[in-house]
């Protein structure tokens, strides 16, 4: 099931994921791992969807970290797209 959510002035499809595609990912609200078989949430910018480039768009999220997403997101905004150093 998928929704649409606000985040930082553009529209996210956010979808629930069992995690069970045995991979870790990193979660950008809290840069800590999701382990395999963690319930989380996959967010992406609707404004990507159907660019060559969507999937990549995707981020992996702690349902609690997106939930919190206004709180810690300034700092993911800023880092899209960037290198980190
Ligand atoms: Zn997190």
């Amino acid at each position: 099931m998928e929704q649409t959510e606000d985040f930082g002035g553009e529209e996210w499809h956010v979808r629930s994921v069992a995690g069970d595609s045995g991979k870790f990912y990193r979660c950008p609200g809290c840069d800590q791992e999701i382990p395999p078989g963690v319930g989380h949430v996959v967010a992406w910018p609707a404004a990507s969807m159907g660019a060559a480039g969507g999937v990549d768009d995707r981020r992996h999220w702690h349902r609690a970290c997106w939930s919190a997403r206004e709180r810690r997101g300034a700092n993911v905004l800023r880092g899209r797209g960037a290198p980190r150093y």
